[in-house]
């Protein structure tokens, strides 16, 4: 049986949609025919240049360029996007940063940026999302991406970046409860290890630490998590809400 998730001529907002897990997301999306506002920050080739790959799949693409870490920016995000695009159905919060370091060594201003990037700028795009959706009457979907981390804790330090993605599985659970009623759906999917630029270190030096981590056996690409994130913006899964799907090879199981 074929699927028929019903997402043809929706528009979506994707942050950090330049590279990596964001950037497969769009391709995914774009094969079901949603038009796609990518956001970047500094790779503004490559969104450049996904923009052109995702006009070549016959939707609308744009690219906007924000700050997640300005709250500025978040909301002009937002409020571009619907503007361009004429409509905004779907967010997707993928943009974040992963900073390494021990406890002992986290600075007051590196755990804020982690925070602002990782947390309060889903908070922001939401809150402009959520504005628009309710006026406008028409409902919509928001998804969070989040981490395995979330849950265990980070075992490489990286305890400033666990506890802002936990941040986000808990205000989705918030978000879900109290938006319900406007026929907004927020969930979130956790990811473990996908190789992108972001794991890219990690996985030369660390491979196999991971590696005995994840049952399934192997290192996710992003149209792995792509194909659950387009499933968890349609309306085939719009009987679920406040959830926070494990799409983590098993490295994470609860
Ligand atoms: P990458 O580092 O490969 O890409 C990060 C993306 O986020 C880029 O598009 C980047 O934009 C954007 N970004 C970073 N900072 C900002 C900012 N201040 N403002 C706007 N955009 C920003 O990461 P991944 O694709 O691997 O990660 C995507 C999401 O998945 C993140 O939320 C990450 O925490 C999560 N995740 C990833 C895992 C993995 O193994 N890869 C594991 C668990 C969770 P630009 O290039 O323009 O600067």
């Amino acid at each position: 049986m074929e699927m028929n998730l019903k997402l043809a001529g929706k528009c979506a907002v994707i942050t950090g949609g330049s590279r990596g897990v964001g950037k497969g997301i769009a391709l995914a999306l774009a094969d079901e025919k949603v038009n796609i506002a990518i956001n970047y920050h500094r790779s503004a080739k490559a969104a450049e240049n996904l923009v052109k790959e995702l006009t070549d799949k016959g939707v609308t693409a744009i690219a906007i360029q924000a700050d997640l870490g300005n709250a500025v920016d978040c909301a002009r995000l937002i409020d571009e996007a619907a503007g361009q695009l004429g409509r905004l159905d779907i967010l997707v919060n993928n943009g974040g940063v992963w900073p390494k370091n021990w406890l002992q060594n986290i600075s007051l201003e590196e755990w804020k940026k982690t925070v602002d990037v990782n947390l309060t700028a889903v908070f922001l795009t939401s809150q402009a999302f959520l504005k628009k959706a309710i006026a406008g009457e028409q409902g919509g979907k928001i998804c969070n991406i989040t981490s395995q981390a979330a849950f265990h804790g980070a075992t490489t330090g990286h305890a400033h970046y666990a506890a802002s993605k936990a941040g986000v599985v808990s205000l989705t659970v918030s978000m879900a409860r109290e938006l319900a009623k406007y026929h907004i759906n927020v969930n979130a999917v956790a990811l473990g290890l996908v190789a992108t630029d972001m794991t890219q270190q990690a996985l030369a030096t660390n491979r196999d630490y991971y590696l005995q981590r994840i049952p399934i056996g192997r290192i996710a690409m992003p149209e792995d998590i792509a194909s659950i994130v387009t499933f968890m913006v349609s309306d085939a899964a719009g009987y679920i809400t406040g959830a926070t799907v494990d799409a983590t090879g098993g490295m994470l199981m609860r």
